[in-house]
């Protein structure tokens, strides 16, 4: 059996591309047996704990019996049905929790597939609304550098220009404008708002929508933002006839302490996206939801009907598990759970500024990172954490974790040490 899934192994890696790696990959991937918990086992017997939430998604833990129950009842009435035409029950629920919980007044739903997918949608939900109201030069998009807003090219043509390889794909993408990133943490100098207001006072006419990660940027660079600055661009927004994209993929459904990211400056936007956690990581499912004033301009446009139409729309089992999902999470008091996950996190990872090779370390909610001097520094760190029974796996410079919300202290604690020793080793 073992020898079996070394064969296994060894053929994923020849024929199977990775997330952005090269095919053949570097290293074999490891084989997952089972997952239940905060815990992933592999096919050797071992079990890792899991830092990550399999990309932010898992809140809840894997194999979760309520989850589990939600899609086996769903499947024995139906797994899918086109969304041209049809509805279904699941789909009804989602928007009406959604709508209950996103800030008024966005009460306006669209379900996409991906994250990638919902951000595509919002940008052309931002042109349409602009062509509508007899605007049609306002197509171009206005974000922060060290954003991260997924792989379709719409999508890519707002992540960072240097991150998002928009260099080997400069005949592909449309041209975005980028202002500085948000400085770090709690800063005082508005330096950062004030080169956005000049960008956006420069070439609003052309601009349909800011789209931007609120408060927390992820896979840019795992960057923590003052409040204040995403309050400035919603005001900026207003005042220059700009629409308000909030992607909260990744930030949604209390990652950062808050429902959503955007609560943190009371800010609303004319557009949120959502994703990742919104099934409790059990099925790719999205959301896109506006307010009524941007669904009737659209509606009432030339084009009568906004463009967009995914063949595996408002999947009901993708819905049901959301729905359970959503349950869950508000029948318990995630809100303190994630503020002690944060509380611990902060406690555990900041001795971690002492070693020669962090550059920083901050966290929000249930999310820690330890940035590092260069790349090099977490070079080989992967295999030694999967030794010490932890799954934490380093990009670019950062090592980061944000766990399920039911990990447990002990749990956090063996993933908190786990970056202090490896760190210490590297040092
Ligand atoms: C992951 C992510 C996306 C893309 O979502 P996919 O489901 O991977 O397409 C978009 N925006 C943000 C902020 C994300 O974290």
């Amino acid at each position: 059996m073992k020898t079996d899934n070394a064969h296994w192994r060894s053929f994923d890696r020849q024929h199977i591309w990775r997330p952005y790696a090269p095919l053949p990959g570097n290293a074999d991937a490891w084989l997952v047996r089972h997952a239940e918990g905060v815990e992933l086992t592999l096919d050797d017997g071992r079990a890792l704990i899991d830092g990550m939430a399999s990309w932010w998604s898992v809140i809840h833990g894997y194999n979760h019996p309520r989850l589990n129950q939600a899609i086996s009842d769903q499947l024995e009435a139906f797994a899918h049905v086109m969304f041209g035409g049809l509805t279904h029950q699941p789909a009804i629920q989602l928007a009406q929790r959604l709508i209950d919980i996103a800030p008024a007044p966005l009460d306006r739903v669209f379900f996409a597939d991906s994250g990638s997918v919902a951000v595509e949608v919002a940008m052309k939900m931002a042109i349409q609304h602009h062509a509508a109201l007899g605007q049609p030069e306002k197509q171009r998009f206005l974000t922060v550098r060290r954003g991260y807003h997924g792989d379709t090219c719409g999508a890519m043509s707002v992540c960072d220009p240097e991150n998002g390889m928009h260099r080997l794909f400069h005949k592909a993408l449309p041209q975005q404008f980028f202002a500085p990133a948000p400085a770090l943490g709690a800063s005082d100098d508005d330096a950062d708002i004030a080169a956005f207001a000049d960008l956006l006072e420069r070439h609003h006419r052309q601009i349909a929508a800011v789209i931007i990660e609120p408060i927390v940027q992820g896979a840019g660079g795992m960057r923590i933002y003052r409040p204040a600055y995403l309050s400035a661009v919603a005001d900026l927004c207003q005042t220059h006839n700009v629409l308000l994209i909030a992607d909260e993929i990744a930030t949604g459904f209390g990652r950062t302490g808050a429902l959503f990211a955007c609560e943190h400056a009371s800010v609303t936007p004319d557009i949120l996206c959502l994703g990742k956690a919104l099934t409790g990581g059990y099925l790719s499912l999205a959301a896109v939801l506006t307010h009524r004033e941007i669904a009737e301009t659209v509606s009432a446009s030339e084009a009568g009907a906004l463009m967009h139409g995914p063949t595996f729309m408002a999947n009901p089992l993708a819905c049901a598990v959301a729905n359970a999902s959503i349950d869950l999470l508000l029948a318990q008091d995630w809100r303190e759970k994630v503020g002690n996950i944060e509380k611990q996190l902060i406690a555990e990872l900041e001795p971690c500024r002492q070693l020669p090779t962090v550059r920083d370390v901050r966290c929000k909610g249930a999310i820690g990172v330890v940035e590092m001097k260069s790349p090099k520094d977490i070079e080989g760190l992967q295999p030694r954490f999967v030794e010490l029974g932890v799954w934490i796996r380093p990009f670019s410079n950062l090592v980061y974790i944000m766990p399920p919300y039911i990990i447990e202290t002990e749990q956090i604690t063996r993933l908190t040490s786990a970056i202090h020793q490896v760190l210490s080793e590297k040092a």
